[in-house]
């Protein structure tokens, strides 16, 4: 399956609202060109300069949120309930952005980040992700919990029965990189020696864990031993730290099928009751530390891509989207990914209009249909200017490409 050509502006609804919609809708579908627009529905932290002079105030700083009004219906199976960002009040920001959008025809694409959300977990502390050393996390939901995953397919039911989008991206749905587990507290020389640190060993994963006859404490103990010798910085084994005995490594290895059981089983939950797409976002962490963190691309694509129609890649630049293309190149080979976003950025990633231009056209020229152009609401307004230009390009790649025999 080929997806048809779509170019998407990313502009977020704080920057659209309460001024501005119109003017900036009817630019974007009038002028630069795209087909359509991406927000976000619920994001992490927010705290940005709003550098358009219409928007007030200049700042906005808000917590993990929602930036829409949830229907409670929807989260009935759950004890979880959305958080809503305060500046929104009583409107309901994405209502409005939807029919701006059906007004234009532009497609709407909204973007869910679901676990990372420090305010939930406070709120809701036993559906906390809790490490081996019986630390909670104090940002991370664990998608091993029941009430997670109710919370999560809820949130997808909502946005796909009641707003007329377009595509869902779910972001941040699995048990995240060591820096989102626990922000703050990394010491160790090197992320991927985290990769233990980020083993959930919450009430919902030892039971799983029991319950496929995974032995937990063993998981645990090689768990904290690999963890403890990167904290040493004692001359590590080449799997960062290594477990002491066969065991370890054994009940190691199950509990890493466990964690992308649980990865599977959320996506699964979300897509029974989407009525639209769902993509698969992976992010920015793949370039960390010079390099991969393999275990999470493994887990997404096991889990994730299983379930999910697509992959949406947060990217800034095409070498990193080389880097996950390859990644995926075994997935794609057998069918599961139908497509990949790309995200490309006018600012600050692209440093000229040539530049943003070819990074577009090289992606169109190897097959990819769906763009997204990130951070377009915060760019200098020259800088749209580029995008439209990226736009036309690819758009006259990708059609000479079908055109082809
Ligand atoms: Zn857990």
């Amino acid at each position: 399956m080929t997806a048809s050509f779509s170019a998407y502006a990313w502009w977020e609804p704080w920057d659209l609202l309460p001024a501005g919609l119109d003017a900036t809708l009817d630019y974007l579908a009038g002028e630069v060109g795209v087909d359509g627009l991406c927000v976000s529905a619920t994001a992490g932290e927010v705290h940005a300069f709003r550098p358009r002079s219409a928007a007030t105030p200049r700042t906005i700083r808000c917590p993990p949120a929602a930036h829409f009004q949830p229907a409670a219906r929807c989260y009935a199976e759950s004890r979880l309930r959305p958080m809503t960002a305060a500046w929104i009040r009583s409107t309901n920001p994405l209502e409005q952005i939807v029919k701006a959008c059906e007004k234009r025809r532009l497609k709407l694409r909204v973007r869910a980040v679901l676990l990372h959300a420090p305010p939930l977990v406070e709120k809701y502390a036993f559906a906390a992700c809790k490490d081996a050393f019986g630390d909670a996390s104090p940002a991370r939901l664990c998608p091993g919990n029941p009430d997670v995953r109710a919370y999560a397919a809820g949130m997808i039911e909502d946005l796909t029965t009641n707003y007329e989008i377009d595509t869902v991206d779910i972001d941040e749905a699995d048990f995240g990189p060591a820096a989102g587990f626990h922000p703050g507290r990394l010491i160790a020389v090197s992320s991927g020696l985290w990769a233990p640190g980020v083993r959930c060993f919450c009430e919902s994963c030892r039971q799983a864990a029991a319950e496929a006859g995974v032995d937990v404490e063993a998981a645990a103990l090689a768990a904290r031993t690999a963890l403890e010798s990167a904290l040493a910085d004692a001359d590590p084994a080449p799997q960062g730290g290594g477990p002491r005995s066969a065991a370890e490594a054994d009940s190691g290895g199950a509990y890493e099928r466990l964690r992308r059981d649980a990865v599977t089983q959320l996506f699964a939950a979300m897509k029974r009751r989407a009525r639209r797409p769902l993509w698969a976002v992976y992010g920015d962490d793949a370039q960390r530390d010079r390099g991969v963190d393999w275990l999470r691309i493994r887990e997404f694509l096991e889990g994730g891509l299983l379930t999910c129609d697509s992959i949406a890649a947060a990217s800034t630049t095409g070498e990193s989207i080389g880097v996950l293309a390859d990644a995926l190149g075994g997935a794609a080979r057998v069918g599961i990914v139908r497509s990949l976003a790309p995200e490309v950025r006018p600012a600050p990633a692209s440093a000229s209009s040539t530049e943003l231009v070819a990074a577009t056209t090289a992606l169109a020229v190897t097959g990819h249909r769906v763009f997204i152009f990130g951070d377009c609401g915060i760019a200098p307004p020259h800088r749209l200017e580029w995008v439209r230009q990226a736009v036309r390009f690819a758009r006259r790649e990708a059609s000479a490409g079908s055109a082809k025999p």
